[in-house]
């Protein structure tokens, strides 16, 4: 099934390059391969064998439509803000994970340190990344940008194959509404990243900015695409989407209330969007959280079970019967996930340009 999903991935490329295609005149040729090389990037990234190991989920940020910015907005006890896990609890998780077979060839596999937290918050960041690099792995981070670590002089980060940096707008009044954080900090926080790694870390790895699109941000598309042409990192303009997949449950089934409902109108991009059951699902990705508990993907918090109970065999005998997907498909929420929205990534090109 995953091959079907590749193939009509490269369909949609396919698309793309037909589209690049009817874009003339000569002096655009350097500007067409830079997107289709950002395209193909990007592609590639979604595509690899991947485990999200959340190294914590705790974040700085209060994003409308995921349950951990919901929870910094209502201003949760400590117990329920999420925990970090600790350098000895993720060695011995990553022991299991090689000893059962769920970790192989670094070469086809990536491990995205994060799922619903901000990675360079944890307290041992710089152990775990030296760890990974001495086990020769490949890492992926997602970060905000509110946090600036520190790294100290000696941190190698060339296991570091991919930061994507997500931004919710181009102005404070857009970081205001979904992040509540200081847009200009944040703008500079990415800056000083991306070059500190560079200069200083033996970073050999790719950035990239995710820019999500609401309905009140497509104005400054343009100027956060300049941004990232001005640090030489890719830029990719996403659908915003309700990442929370409780709620976007309770959405389907008309359970939300009204305030947050109409938020998510107000916001998102659901209105022409494609409704309906389907059959497959592309979110399905072995998430493992701070304390070792399992989920089908990275959008439901249930757990399946603990990590030092499973092997690949039995995770995949039982994410077969997990009643949850069944449920979860048959209601159409992978369908609410605009990711899979066939048209976007086609009128989003002319942002690579
Ligand atoms: S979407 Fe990411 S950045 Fe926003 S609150 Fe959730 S974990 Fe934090
Ligand atoms: S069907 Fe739903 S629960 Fe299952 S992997 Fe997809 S999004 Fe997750």
């Amino acid at each position: 099934m995953n091959k079907l999903f590749r193939l009509r991935r490269h369909l949609k490329l396919y698309q793309a390059l037909e589209i690049l295609k009817t874009i003339s005149t000569s002096k655009f040729v350097p500007n067409k391969l830079k997107a289709i090389k950002q395209l193909v990037c990007y592609r590639h990234e979604m595509d690899v064998d991947n485990i999200f190991l959340d190294i914590g989920d705790v974040c700085n940020s209060k994003c409308l439509f995921c349950s951990t910015g919901i929870k910094n907005r209502n201003g949760c006890s400590s117990e329920e803000r999420g925990s970090f896990m600790n350098f000895e609890f993720f060695k011995q998780v990553w022991t299991h994970l090689k000893e059962v077979g769920f970790i192989h060839t670094p070469k086809d596999q990536r491990i995205s340190l994060y799922n619903w937290g901000e990675p360079l918050l944890h307290p041992e960041f710089e152990r775990i990344i030296d760890y990974l690099t001495q086990e020769k792995r490949k890492i992926v981070l997602s970060t905000n940008g509110i946090y600036l670590p520190k790294f100290s002089a000696n941190v190698n980060a060339s296991s570091i194959r991919f930061i994507r940096f997500t931004m919710c707008g181009f102005s404070q009044a857009s970081y205001d509404k979904i992040f509540m954080a200081d847009f200009e900090q944040c703008k500079r926080n990415i800056a000083t990243l991306v070059k500190n790694l560079r200069a200083h870390h033996g970073y050999i790895g790719g950035f990239g900015l995710i820019f999500c699109v609401y309905q009140f941000n497509t104005h400054e598309i343009q100027a956060a695409a300049e941004f990232a042409r001005s640090l030489h990192i890719d830029f990719w303009p996403v659908w915003a989407y309700q990442v929370d997949g409780k709620r976007g449950m309770q959405f389907l089934k008309g359970e939300l209330p009204t305030e947050y409902l109409s938020k998510m109108f107000q916001y998102l991009f659901y209105g022409g969007h494609k409704r309906g059951p389907v059959n497959t699902c592309h979110f399905a990705q072995l998430c493992i959280n701070p304390r070792g508990g399992v989920h089908r993907c990275c959008m439901f918090r249930e757990s399946m079970g603990s990590i030092f109970d499973m092997t690949p065999d039995s995770w995949k005998a039982l994410c077969d019967s997990y009643p949850f997907c069944t449920e979860c498909k048959a209601a159409g929420f992978p369908r609410l996930l605009c990711e899979d929205d066939d048209e976007f990534d086609l009128r989003a090109l002319k942002y690579y340009l």
